[in-house]
């Protein structure tokens, strides 16, 4: 069995079946795929791990996905904006401990007041920053002019989640109405190649009712894409959610954790040179967890900076950790995380996806 699984590895085209199987990997074979992963990650991307500052800065969202703690309709959850001011000093304050990259995410708006304050707030960054902070955002669902506006202000990643390449999966996730299209969604994707973002999308990992093969498929779909950078992690149930009636469909938190590891090591023996981020909801699961993903293909990481007070208020799913320390806290912990994982931080470095400027095609 352990000779088989060294043949798929080996293989130069994996098939669905192949990723299928390598997915549902545990114990000595699950190491054959691991070491595999990180031989590939060492030859092809090294051995840093680079900071993505991450912003948390606003639960208010116009959306109501189903798996989502900060959706419109939850009433129980106490809404928040952070004020401009303090997101243009938590990106100083990336810039300062030369983590040379902030991610600014937030729940997803597209009135003109939102837009223009993105805008804003990207040009007052790049000028406090000397133009050397590097900006991604995940901030949803736009138009190809929202889009090219952000661009041109000096945003130059953009991660926005497939959520499942499975559409079926994907319609039983959301809701079935004009805010909630899974052909809106790819279009942005595409939308935001042809600007020329680095371009990063990523799924859930063990929704209600998903298979290997749905995942495998995700897989699938990740490469031809083409995609630059990948964020995917495990689903976590939220009480407050619709979702959370399908939980005894669920598979086990441990199966859950299990296969996002393994669904990271896939992905980078498949995309040699993309960026992969180690999910927070990983550590969510196992306290290591993240140190696991940057061992066996993760090469990005993202410390929350999100100012103590607000990030209570940002639970998309429970036990979200962290959520009591301060940026400072934040950083030492995962600068002992990265050396135990025997890695080294590319501190003062973007890290960009090495991918997007291997590719030939835009
Ligand atoms: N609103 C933007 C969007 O949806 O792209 C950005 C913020 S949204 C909270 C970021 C990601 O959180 C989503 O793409 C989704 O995959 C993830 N997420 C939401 N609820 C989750 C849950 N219950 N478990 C795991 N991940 C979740
Ligand atoms: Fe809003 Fe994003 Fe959550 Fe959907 S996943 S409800 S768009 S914050």
């Amino acid at each position: 069995m352990a000779n088989d699984i060294q043949n798929i590895i080996n293989k130069t085209e994996l098939n669905l079946q192949d990723l299928s199987q390598l997915l549902n990997l545990e114990g000595e074979e699950q190491k054959l795929l691991f070491r595999k992963a990180e031989e590939v990650q060492l030859k092809y991307v090294g051995n840093k791990v680079y900071y993505r500052g991450l912003i948390e800065f606003s639960n208010v969202c116009s959306k109501n996905c189903y798996y989502c703690g900060i959706r419109k309709d939850n009433k129980n959850v106490e809404r928040y904006n952070i004020s401009d001011d303090d997101i243009v000093n938590a990106a100083v304050f990336a810039w300062k401990n030369r983590y040379a990259s902030i991610v600014i995410q937030g729940g997803e708006r597209s009135d003109n007041h939102f837009v223009n304050r993105i805008d804003h707030l990207i040009k007052r960054i790049k000028e406090a920053t000397n133009a050397e902070i590097g900006i991604t955002l995940s901030l949803g669902e736009q138009t190809k002019e929202t889009y090219q506006k952000w661009f041109n202000s000096g945003a130059h990643r953009y991660l926005l989640r497939i959520e499942s390449s499975t559409k079926e999966l994907y319609e039983q996730i959301h809701p079935k109405d004009e805010l909630h299209h899974f052909n809106t969604r790819l279009n942005c994707l595409h939308l935001l190649r042809k600007i020329g973002y680095q371009t990063g999308t990523g799924v859930m990992i063990g929704l209600p009712g998903q298979t290997f093969d749905d995942l495998a498929r995700d897989l699938l779909f990740m490469k031809e894409f083409d995609i630059d950078m990948c964020g995917m992690g495990p689903y976590i149930e939220h009480k407050d959610t619709p979702l959370y009636k399908e939980r005894h469909k669920l598979w086990h938190i441990g199966k859950r954790f299990n296969t996002a590891l393994n669904m990271i090591a896939v992905l980078r023996i498949l995309m040699k040179d993309i960026n992969i981020a180690a999910a927070t909801a990983l550590q969510a699961i196992d306290p290591m967890g993240r140190e696991k993903a940057l061992k066996h293909g993760a090469n990005v990481i993202m410390p929350n900076i999100t100012p103590t007070l607000n990030r209570k208020n940002y639970q998309l799913y429970e036990n979200k950790p962290c959520i009591d320390e301060g940026a400072e806290d934040c950083g030492n912990c995962m600068n002992m995380r990265i050396e135990l994982a025997n890695r080294e931080v590319g501190l003062g470095q973007w890290g960009d996806s090495k991918h997007y400027f291997n590719r030939t095609n835009p």
